[in-house]
């Protein structure tokens, strides 16, 4: 498989490890949108949501709370961004499991997605997509 997450975690390709674990590795997004933007994956390769276990997505999020803290004691951002994407159609670029940890600063721009408006939807509409979804989830 030509992932390029696997091939970091295997030591193929380099980068600025932030943290690891026996699950998860945590490194610098090479591409971020602030400094210290942060990736954290789970190191068995799982495309998104849809597949990662429940052992590794709990592993990611106990990571992710270090790892925020590590941003905020560092870098003393104004917030940080959890953001994780799951499929093309979503922008996630590339397909294995990862959260974005995004330390914001004061002057930045807002961020597009989380800056919606917020405007009150079709109350029924907004019933039965809910009742749509709730009626299939399997537990
Ligand atoms: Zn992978």
């Amino acid at each position: 498989m030509d992932c390029i997450f696997c091939k970091i975690v295997k030591g193929e390709i380099p980068c600025f490890k932030v943290y690891e674990n026996d699950k998860v590795l945590a490194f610098a997004d090479i591409n971020p949108i602030n400094p210290g933007h942060t990736l954290i994956i789970p190191k068995a390769h799982a495309e998104n949501l849809y597949e990662i276990s429940d052992e590794d997505l709990t592993a990611v999020a106990l990571a992710s709370k270090l790892v925020i803290q590590g941003i905020k004691d560092a870098l003393d951002p104004i917030g940080v961004a959890c953001l994780q994407l799951n499929g093309k159609g979503a922008n996630q670029v590339v397909m294995h499991y990862h959260l974005h940890l995004i330390p914001r600063g004061k002057d930045d721009p807002e961020l597009p997605v989380s800056g919606w408006e917020l405007k009150p939807g079709d109350m029924k509409a907004i019933e039965e997509t809910a009742k749509k979804i709730s009626s299939v989830i399997k537990q």
